[in-house]
């Protein structure tokens, strides 16, 4: 037996049990009330004999009455709702004729038993809806009143065991830039943005599903095939989107909050809510990934990608902790005289049996993690610590550039740990060049112009990598506060072949000069694409043309010659 197999059994089973003993209690109830009926019809006043004990009719009665409350109690254990009306009805009758009996011989014998009868309906209401409390407060998220993780899974389970076979698909919704606005302005604004985000998903699917806030920044919703998934993971990102205004002390703050949705079906992905939520969430973290669009079908392979990321976290890990990564330094000269211009930091990697992990592997998942700030770090460290002296020491004005991860421009404390490292090492500042790309402007363009302007401001370079792959048209470019512009290899690739990516370096090239800017082409391989750069004016070349990344000595010597 599966897995889920076992677990839905398990499920079935509980519910069986659960509702064998509510039956029990119920038979046996009825049966106290009747024998209660049948002592009063028969009005004997010799004491019954139970076993050896002989016991007073009223007494017979009371034991009766008591056993009755008791199994009603354990009913509204079982289900507060069958409980409830049982113990209603029961009770009521029971009630209903003492009353009748007091009225009728003006007897008031069974007024202790009428009290007690009422305060157990009391007492059954009390424990019914504290109970339904507790109940509804382990499956509410407390701030949306949306079912929480729990009751969602719950929820998806009851509808799998009804509507058996019944096709329906799971929406897995993680919020984007949630962790970035704590961080600035609190929890205060975040609360009430996840609430909007609530209500607005559940006027999105309407009866049609149901919506649930999983944790922290996570949102599920179920909805029934009657909806198009992808039409609905696609809304759901457009309406999350849509301007979302906080006030707080009187004051309005707007926000934009993106998000990536993962898609599970029931019973194709998963046949349990377990795996349902499970294979959403792995879909909606494949979407983070995705170039293209911010959504994700569930695919088998995305469970060994998520293994893969998972290993290559631990191997990352492992080298930080252990300090294996290491540098190579790729040489940059000047196109017309090829002077040495300066190196560029590459970071390098080699797993325990000295395999070889290019940085094409490891730097996007560092990237989703927080783990690329310290691998940030480590580059910027080692590669000053190498160069200071030397750099210090050389009449030539040689740089040192260094990649930066975009998360890492949108921090208001990088600048501080830059300049902090330079003091740490004395490494002069005005060598250093920071590389960094177009997603960091897309990521967070006022952080990032701001860092940029206080790197710029203590004599620290800033160059704009990989241009002409992203989105930043040359029109933005002008606006950007950069100094070196270093065009990506795709565009060099067919520069002697494709003449329009031809004109378009020139145009960069062009562009970048009129910013103020240096240029340098990168991936230049050939002489043929090194005699157009010439041509165009290209300020420096990098490229295995004239160099390949070099080992640290290689540099140094280079530095000398
Ligand atoms: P990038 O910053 O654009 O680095 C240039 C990449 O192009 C390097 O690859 C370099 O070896 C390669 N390259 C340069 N000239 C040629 C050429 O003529 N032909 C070919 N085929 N390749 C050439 P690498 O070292 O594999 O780095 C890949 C990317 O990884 C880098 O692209 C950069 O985005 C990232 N990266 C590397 N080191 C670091 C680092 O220390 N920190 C961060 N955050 N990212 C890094
Ligand atoms: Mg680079
Ligand atoms: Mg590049």
């Amino acid at each position: 037996m599966s897995d889920i197999e076992y677990r839905l059994s398990e499920i079935r089973k509980r519910v069986r049990l659960n509702n064998i003993v509510i039956f029990i209690c119920i038979f046996f109830s009825v049966v106290c009330w009747f024998a209660v009926q049948l002592t009063g019809i028969l009005a004997v006043s010799d004491p019954v004999q139970i076993g050896p004990v002989f016991l007073p009719l009223s007494s017979v009665r009371g034991l009766l009455t008591a056993i009755i409350n008791l199994l009603c109690f354990i009913i509204v254990c079982c289900s507060y709702k069958v409980g409830l009306w049982f113990g209603t009805i029961i009770m009521g009758v029971s009630t209903g004729s003492m009353v009748m009996s007091i009225v009728r011989t003006h007897d008031a014998t069974p007024l202790p038993g009428l009290i007690t009868n009422i305060s157990t309906i009391i007492i059954l209401y009390i424990i019914a809806f504290e109970i339904r409390r507790v109940y509804k407060d382990s499956i509410t998220d407390i701030l949306t009143g949306l079912y929480n993780r729990r009751g969602f899974a719950i929820r998806v389970d009851k509808y799998i065991l009804k509507k058996k076979n019944k096709k329906f698909h799971i929406l897995y919704i993680r919020l984007k830039d949630i962790r970035a606005i704590i961080d600035e302005h609190g929890h205060e604004y975040v609360d009430d943005i996840i609430c909007q985000i609530g209500t607005r998903l559940k006027n999105l699917v309407g009866l049609n599903g149901q919506v649930a806030k999983l944790d922290g920044r996570e949102f599920a919703v179920a909805i029934n095939d009657t909806m198009d998934p992808i039409d609905t993971a696609e809304k759901i990102i457009d309406t999350i989107y849509k301007k979302i205004t906080v006030t707080i002390d009187d004051a309005d703050m707007d926000f934009n909050l993106s998000s990536y949705v993962g898609i599970a079906s029931y019973p194709d992905t998963a046949k349990d809510s377990a795996g349902l939520i499970r294979f959403s969430g792995i879909a909606a973290f494949n979407a983070i990934n995705s170039p293209d669009k911010s959504y994700c079908m569930y695919e088998d392979e995305m469970v060994e990608d998520l293994h893969h990321c998972a290993e290559m976290e631990k191997t990352i890990k492992h080298a930080l902790e252990n300090k294996l990564f290491y540098l190579m330094y790729q040489p940059q000269f000047t196109s017309a005289e090829k002077k040495l211009r300066g190196f560029e930091s590459l970071i390098r990697l080699k797993d325990e049996e000295g395999n070889f992990i290019p940085p094409s592997e490891f730097i996007p998942i560092a990237e989703n993690t927080d783990l690329i700030l310290r691998i940030d770090d480590y580059v910027l460290n080692m590669a000053m610590e190498q160069f200071a002296m030397q750099f210090r020491a050389s009449e030539d004005k040689l740089i040192l550039s260094v990649n930066v991860s975009a998360k890492n421009m949108a921090s208001s404390d990088f600048v501080d740990r830059v300049l902090d490292i330079i003091n740490k090492t004395s490494f002069p500042p005005e060598n250093l060049e920071i590389e960094i790309t177009e997603y960091s402007f897309a990521m967070s363009m006022d952080q990032t112009v701001e860092n940029v302007m206080r790197l710029k401001e203590n004599g620290i370079q800033v160059a704009l990598d990989d241009f002409g792959t992203g989105y930043t048209s040359l029109s933005q470019l002008l606006k950007l506060p950069i100094s070196v512009l270093k065009i990506d290899k795709s565009l060099i690739d067919d520069i002697v072949t494709n003449q329009t990516n031809c004109d378009f370096v020139d145009a960069i090239i062009y562009m970048g000069h009129l910013m103020d800017c240096e240029v340098i082409s990168e991936g230049v391989e050939y002489l043929d694409q090194l005699n157009i750069l010439k041509e165009h004016e290209c300020d420096f070349i990098q490229g295995f043309i004239w160099s390949k990344p070099i080992e640290y000595n290689d540099a140094l010597a280079l530095t000398k010659e």
